[in-house]
């Protein structure tokens, strides 16, 4: 097996071991991308040089005996997580040449343990999208089917885990970001619970939606990653002080006692039918494990669309307000007066998708405008959270797909953004009410696509999420494993 195949934790142990060191199997990586980066386009910018002394220190800490855990393991970073001394550009040419003084605490927290961080991988800009076509940068393809989008926001941390350019990464979630890229790569992708994970660091696009989740190999990877970044930060207020658990102790056989509830509003006609019977699948092995179904009804799902494009453009809005020329990143230099500056650095700077979203924001918010729609959305967004409050007084995980078909053609979508929201409307009301999601593969199309099997629990049960994803994944022992590049 290739080392670059494998996930941490084999990897883990092998380094721990000194099988291997970190210095080899961060150049096992860097051969694997110079041999499949041109088919797939995932990174923005690649760090060879400090990837490469951070390998040499992981390797003294292992050999000091303080090895274990992401100590060596060579990770990409979604481009809107800042890394201090490595440009971060949030797939916008308005953050150009942004270099940040500064690491996210996701960051810091994964240097400490002597994490590898190989470079800054593709996204939509400022995480806005479904299909990371909305990047200024390049657009990943699908290491399925290279052409088919990888889904986005962080499809470039997707693809470049299932084309193993990476061993894990880090990705952020906002309406489904993580999930999303996830299930279209056949890879477990992890939203956390609102104050989880700290943000801190993390350029801001809907502040009550935004959290950083990781994106891997198998669920217990995902279980090690979270138990790295997540925790309370004082930098970030919307942190919650909440005990950590280990959460790979989670990953045991066996659902007996599990009530896993059916959201029937989940499960429409509009639902492509070789997602719909791959899940159906799945819910028949956890049901098999022990599991116990509950049919229950999430009834304002079918207005989590409608709300989120109010909010979260309403908060984009205002976060983007800052990339004005002035405090950093690109500035029109030709203009003749300030407001001229202004209006030409955000017309040249911003992509067509954000300025869509900043446009609708602002609209949102707008005196006169604000009851009829921010108002109204915020009340939507409180019936959907009752809705789930009384789901998860009837049962302790909600199942369904990730995505209502498997990855559309590249190009497919574009130039039609309502048909590309509506591609959300699986994925969005989990944010919406802050709890966490997870997305782990479930079977492929007929045509080789992936398809992804979602998770839901109530707030800080993330433990309920790894144990049945990881039954599922146990029992599925889904092939193949890895694309063909
Ligand atoms: N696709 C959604 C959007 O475009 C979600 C994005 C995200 O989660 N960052 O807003």
């Amino acid at each position: 097996m290739e080392l670059y195949n494998l996930p941490i934790h084999s990897l883990e142990k092998m380094l721990t071991e000194g099988d291997i060191s970190s210095v080899e199997l961060t150049a096992a990586v860097f051969d694997r991308i110079d041999q499949v980066e041109g088919k797939i386009s995932a990174y923005i910018t690649l760090d060879r040089e400090n990837a490469q002394l951070a390998a040499k220190r992981a390797d003294e800490k292992i050999a000091a005996g303080e090895g274990g855990g992401l100590c060596g393991i060579p990770l990409s970073i979604k481009d809107a997580i800042c890394t201090k001394g490595l440009k971060t550009t949030g797939g916008s040419k308005i953050l150009e040449p942004f270099v940040p003084p500064y690491d996210a605490t996701v960051i810091a927290k994964l240097k400490e343990q002597g994490a590898v961080i190989l470079g800054k991988v593709s996204m939509d800009e400022f995480a806005m999208g479904s299909s990371n076509e909305n990047c200024a940068f390049g657009i990943p393809k699908n290491p399925w089917n290279l052409e088919h989008i990888c889904g986005g926001s962080s499809g470039g941390s997707a693809a470049s885990v299932a084309a193993s350019e990476c061993i894990a990464s880090l990705g952020s979630d906002t309406g489904g970001s993580v999930r999303q890229p996830a299930s279209h790569c056949s890879v477990v992708g992890l939203k956390p619970t609102y104050g989880r994970v700290s943000r801190f660091g993390l350029l801001a696009f809907a502040s009550s939606l935004d959290q950083i989740g990781p994106l891997s190999k198998d669920v217990r990877d995902s279980a090690i990653m979270l138990n790295a970044i997540g925790g309370y930060d004082p930098k970030d207020s919307t942190s919650i002080n909440k005990e950590m658990p280990d959460y790979t102790a989670a990953l045991t056989d066996g659902l007996q006692g599990m009530k896993i509830g059916i959201p029937k509003e989940y499960f429409t006609d509009a639902l492509d039918p070789e997602v719909r019977a791959a899940v159906d699948n799945g819910i028949k092995l956890l049901q098999g494990a022990g599991g116990e179904v509950v049919d229950l009804s999430l009834p304002h799902t079918e207005y989590g669309v409608a709300a989120y494009y109010i909010i979260a453009p309403a908060e984009a809005s205002s976060n983007l307000a800052r990339y004005d020329g002035v405090k950093y990143g690109f500035r029109e230099k030709e203009s003749e007066s300030l407001a001229e500056m202004y209006s030409k650095t955000r017309s040249q700077g911003f992509g067509d998708e954000v300025k869509r979203r900043i446009i609708i924001g602002t609209y949102a918010l707008s005196s006169g405008y604000y009851d009829a729609y921010y108002k109204k959305a915020s009340q939507v967004r409180t019936l959907i959270v009752e809705d789930y409050q009384k789901a998860f007084s009837q049962c302790d995980i909600l199942v369904s797909p990730v995505t209502p078909g498997p990855a559309w053609k590249l190009g497919e979508k574009i130039a039609d953004p309502l048909s590309m929201y509506l591609s959300d409307v699986l994925t969005i009301s989990t944010n919406l009410a802050g709890l966490p999601g997870i997305s782990v593969p479930c079977g492929f199309s007929s045509k080789g696509l992936p398809i992804g099997f979602q998770i839901q629990a109530s707030h800080f049960e993330e433990e309920k999420l790894f144990k049945a994803a990881y039954n599922l994944e146990q029992q599925l022992d889904l092939q193949p494993k890895y694309p063909t590049l």
